[in-house]
């Protein structure tokens, strides 16, 4: 028992009810506390666990105290609170890394920028369709905490945030993957994108030269970084653009693995996901494969049969001719150049939300090949008539997703396509991209 040990937690979402619940487990003195109302299904789990919890205020009385803190990845470092606490050299950790002290299992921990939950949910797919005991945590599912308590599986499928990483510390993971870098979430990194870039690459650290790390050698941020690293784990590439010698690379429209004296090879036009950046996906999901020597057809098959999540490249639905994309989880510049990328025109694009600082130089060349027109979903869209004007033949600006989608329906043709990939956040006119896509997929079935 650790009854002298206080714990405290703060945040009472899937996270932090998941960690007062192991924590609780490990025997010691929890405390949670939310600042926010907690959802009722949290405080019932709460309750049924006796943990103390207090919600709508931090007593800093009550968290002050605690040996340890768990913090949800949404509180900010620069909250007065966590300064508060590091002043005080108490501990803050994640409840990644709080997990992750009572677990035997193998860890496969996915970051990056774009591409996590999808290269999630593939390696969990894959992992569960070869017969493995394995759960899936981090910023997607149930809680990883959770399940340490209640589940006996075997390996993890963990997707991990920047900010998650940037709370652990003694936590390593025996797979890491790296999906890709470019600047994203700077306001919570001093605008540095060199303090992002390192939060990234925590993914690897405590590896031993027995663990495995997989990254994008063709994203330009993350091997200039690679120089400065220190690791010891095997290290395996994927690249689209040259050939290796170990890792995954495109050949022959092909996409092929080497790893161990072993190959494995598919035709790049057989994966379920479409688009360059799902080829990237598609092959770290492939190298896990062969690093366990999962059986090949296992590997080509779950490739083949995954179903992605809702609102990435989600197709909704045909009407009069006019074919509708939700790809409302592209909330950055980079995501929705893949998804313009790997569209066939004529396009009608829905862009526009919460900017953050975004450039849009990298989108002009692939607008100007596909895109008819487009209509911007936000409430300020200066910036994208600045960049666009003179290679779209309008922009019309819309508040709402059933007016953008009767304006794109209204001026489309036959045969054209509207995409939503708004490059942009959701939080000016949405609640988060899921109240956005779903609004969109309804204004679209409602036409
Ligand atoms: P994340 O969990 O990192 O936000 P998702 O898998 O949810 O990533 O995808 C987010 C958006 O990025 C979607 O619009 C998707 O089409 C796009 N995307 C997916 N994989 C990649 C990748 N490897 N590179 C760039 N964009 C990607």
């Amino acid at each position: 028992m650790n009854t002298s040990k206080r714990i405290v937690i703060l945040g009472a979402g899937e996270s932090g009810t998941g960690a007062a619940v192991l924590a609780k487990q490990k025997g010691f003195d929890v405390f949670l506390s939310d600042q926010g109302i907690i959802k009722e299904k949290y405080k019932s789990e709460l309750l049924e666990h006796q943990i103390e919890y207090e919600e709508g205020q931090h007593s800093e009385a009550k968290i002050l105290n605690a040996d340890e803190v768990i913090k949800s990845p949404g509180i900010p470092d620069k909250a007065p609170l966590i300064k508060e606490l590091h002043s005080r050299n108490i501990p803050v950790i994640s409840e990644i890394e709080f997990a992750g002290r009572y677990t035997n299992a193998k860890k496969i921990c996915i970051t990056g920028t774009n591409g996590k939950t999808t290269t999630t949910l593939l390696i969990y797919h894959l992992l569960k369709k070869s017969g493995l005991k394995v759960g899936l945590g981090g910023n997607v599912g149930e809680s990883f905490a959770r399940q340490v308590a209640t589940e006996d599986f075997e390996y993890y499928v963990l997707e991990l945030s920047s900010f998650q990483l940037d709370g652990m510390f003694d936590f390593k993971a025996e797979v890491a993957i790296l999906c890709n870098i470019t600047p994203d979430h700077l306001d919570r990194y001093e605008y540095k994108i060199e303090n992002y870039i390192a939060s990234k690459f925590r993914v690897t650290q405590n590896q031993t030269a027995d663990d495995f790390f997989i990254y994008c050698a063709d994203d330009p941020l993350t091997m200039e970084h690679m120089q400065l690293v220190k690791t010891n784990a095997k290290r395996l590439p994927f690249s689209i653009k040259g050939i290796l010698s170990e890792g995954a690379y495109k050949e022959n429209e092909q996409l092929n693995i080497k790893y161990n004296n072993q190959e494995f090879n598919m035709y790049i036009n057989e994966l379920a996901l479409v688009g360059q950046h799902n080829t990237y996906n598609s092959m770290a999901a492939a190298i896990v494969g062969q690093i366990y020597n999962l059986r090949k057809e296992t590997i080509r098959e779950s490739l083949q049969d995954f179903e992605n999540a809702e609102h990435r490249l989600e197709f909704v639905a045909k009407v009069g001719g006019i074919e509708f994309i939700n790809d409302s989880k592209a909330t950055n510049v980079n995501s929705a150049w893949y998804a313009l990328e790997c569209s066939d025109a004529p396009l009608i694009w829905i862009a526009g939300g919460q900017d953050k600082g975004n450039d849009y130089a990298l989108l002009k060349p692939l607008v100007k090949e596909k895109v008819k027109f487009i209509v911007c979903l936000g409430k300020d869209n200066r910036k994208i008539h600045e960049a666009f004007m003179n290679d779209v033949d309008m922009i019309i600006n819309t508040t709402s997703a059933k007016e953008a989608v009767n304006v794109a329906y209204r001026f489309a043709a036959k045969g054209d396509k509207v995409l939503l990939s708004p490059a942009c956040a959701s939080f000016d006119l949405f609640e988060n991209y899921e109240d956005r896509g779903r609004q969109f997929k309804k204004a679209v079935r409602d036409l």
